[in-house]
C-alpha cells in the first residue's frame, strides 16, 4: 500500500481532463505513458496508445498465461478525470493527493485512478502468479461521453475479446460492504411540443375559453405520476422488484440531500424505485420565465422528458408507450408533437457464471462478508457495446468508488482500505478463476 500511495500521487498530480478547452491534450498523453509504464512494469507487453474516433487514446496492452486454454480476462479503467469544478470549494489542491481523516483527496483519487493502482496493486501482488491470460485496456475519454472506447471495441472486436470483464469504474454500496453492480437502467428521450392558438392573446381579453397551451402541457406533464409519486406511462410496467441488496432509505435520504419533510416517492422500496422500475422527468420546459413575463396566454410550449428504463425492458417499446402515453393525454384538442431524441438500453450482467462465483468466494474472503448485488440508476454505453460485442462474456462491474468518494463532485477522495480490500480480492479472483 505504500506503493499504491506513491503510484497514486503520481497520477493524481496529472490534470488529464480530456477536453482541450480547459487542460492542455499533453496532460493526457502523460496520464497514458504513465499508465504504459506502470504496466509495462507488471508484465504487460505489447502495450501501445490506440487513436479512437474521439481523438482520444486507449491503452491496451496483455499479459499470456503459461497455458494457452487458461481464461482471458480484461481490466478496464480509464485515465481521463473530472475537471475539478468550483476549486475553491475544495479543502485540498484537486491536483495533489492529500491524506485527511484517514481518506486520501484529490480529482480522480476513486474515478477512475483509483482502480487503475487498484489493479497495479493486484498484479503486484500476484507477481509472476497469474494463470489467466490478461488484457488491459484504459480508456482516454471517458467523462467526456464522446464514445471513443466504444468505437474502438466494434472495430476490433477480436483484440479486445475475454471470457470475464472486470469494468472497474463503480463502487460498493458502504465502505467495507463489497457488492458488483449487476444492472443498468437505459435510458428513453423525448421532447413534447403543444400548439395550442396562432399567437400570444391577452389573459384578461381571451383568459378562460381560449387553450392555454402552457397549461395543457402542465395537464400532460402530470398524468406521468401518481398521487404516490410512481411514475405512470401507460403500457409501461412500473411495480417490478428489487432482488438484490437493499438500497437503505436513510441512506438515500442523505446522498440525495431531501429537505426536512420530503417524502420518497413510490409504493416500493428505494432499490425497486431506482434500480428497476422506471422513473419520467423533466429535464426542462420552454415557457416564459418569470422575470419579463407578461399577462399574456402561451401559444406554444415544450418539455423535454427523460425516462429511465429497467433492466428487463426493450427501450423502443419503452420509448413508444411514452409517445403514445403524451399523445393519448392532450386535453382540449390542442396539436400535440413528440419527438424521439436520446435511445439506450438497459444492461443485465449475466451473474451465474463461474466469473461470478470465483469473485463472490474472493471479496467473502478479502472482506469477511458476503459480495452484495447492486444495481444503478444511469447509464454505462460501455457495458452495452461490451455486452453485444461479447455476449458469452461475464461482465463485472466493481470498484473503489463507493459514496463517500464524492465522484465528479469537489473534495473527491478515496479510502485506501477500499484499495487494498478490492486489490486483494482481485488479486484472489485472478489466481482462482477457471473456465
Ligand atoms: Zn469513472
Amino acid at each position: 500500500m505504500g506503493r499504491a500511495r506513491i503510484d497514486l500521487g503520481e497520477l493524481v498530480a496529472i490534470p488529464s481532463v480530456a477536453d482541450p478547452r480547459q487542460y492542455p491534450p499533453q496532460e493526457c498523453l502523460r496520464a497514458a505513458n504513465w499508465v504504459v509504464d506502470r504496466f509495462a512494469e507488471a508484465g504487460f507487453t505489447g502495450l501501445g496508445l490506440h487513436e479512437t474516433s474521439d481523438g482520444s487514446r486507449a491503452v491496451f496492452g496483455v499479459r499470456p498465461a503459461a497455458d494457452p486454454t487458461a481464461p482471458t480476462v480484461l481490466l478496464y479503467a480509464h485515465y481521463d478525470v473530472q475537471p475539478p469544478l468550483d476549486e475553491a470549494a475544495w479543502h485540498t489542491p484537486p491536483f495533489e493527493l492529500t491524506e485527511s481523516g484517514g481518506r486520501w483527496y484529490g480529482r480522480g483519487a476513486a474515478d477512475c485512478k483509483g482502480n487503475i493502482v487498484m489493479h497495479l496493486t493486484a498484479l503486484r501482488a500476484l507477481g509472476d502468479d497469474i494463470g489467466v491470460n490478461l488484457k488491459l485496456i484504459v480508456e482516454g475519454s471517458e467523462e467526456q461521453g464522446t464514445g471513443g472506447l466504444e468505437d474502438f471495441v466494434v472495430g476490433n472486436p477480436e483484440l479486445l475479446r475475454a471470457d470475464a470483464i472486470l469494468v472497474c469504474d463503480t463502487g460498493n454500496a458502504a465502505v467495507g460492504v463489497p457488492a458488483a453492480t449487476v444492472t443498468l437502467r437505459g435510458l428513453a428521450n423525448v421532447v413534447v411540443r403543444v400548439e395550442a392558438l396562432a399567437g400570444e392573446v391577452h389573459s384578461g381579453m381571451f383568459g378562460g375559453p381560449a387553450p392555454d397551451a402552457l397549461a395543457a402541457l402542465i395537464h400532460i406533464l402530470a398524468t406521468l405520476r401518481d398521487a404516490d409519486g410512481n411514475t405512470t406511462v401507460t403500457g409501461l410496467e412500473n411495480g417490478q422488484t428489487w432482488s438484490g441488496a437493499p438500497y437503505p432509505a436513510e441512506r438515500f435520504r442523505v446522498d440525495a440531500g431531501l429537505v426536512a419533510g420530503a417524502s420518497l416517492l413510490g409504493d416500493g422500496t428505494v432499490s425497486d424505485m431506482v434500480w428497476a422500475r422506471p422513473a419520467v422527468t423533466v429535464l426542462g420546459i420552454d415557457c416564459p420565465p418569470v422575470v419579463g413575463s407578461a399577462a399574456a396566454i402561451q401559444p406554444h410550449a415544450r418539455a423535454r422528458l427523460n425516462l429511465r428504463v429497467p433492466p428487463g425492458t426493450d427501450a423502443v417499446k419503452a420509448q413508444d408507450a411514452l409517445v403514445a402515453h403524451l399523445r393519448a393525454a392532450a386535453p382540449w384538442g390542442v396539436r400535440v408533437t413528440v419527438e424521439r431524441e436520446a435511445l439506450g438500453q438497459p444492461f443485465e450482467a449475466r451473474s451465474g457464471g463461474p466469473a461470478y462465483r470465483a469473485l463472490a468466494a474472493a471479496m467473502r474472503e478479502a472482506y469477511g462478508r458476503e459480495m452484495a448485488y447492486l444495481g444503478q440508476g444511469g447509464s454505462i454505453p460501455l457495458c452495452n457495446v461490451f455486452a453485444e460485442t461479447y455476449p458469452e462474456a461475464e461482465i463485472v462491474l466493481m470498484g473503489v468508488e463507493e459514496p463517500l468518494a464524492l465522484i465528479h463532485a469537489p473534495n473527491e477522495s478515496v479510502d485506501p482500505d477500499e484499495i487494498a480490500r478490492l486489490a486483494h480480492a482481485e488479486a484472489l479472483f485472478l489466481s482462482s478463476y477457471r473456465k
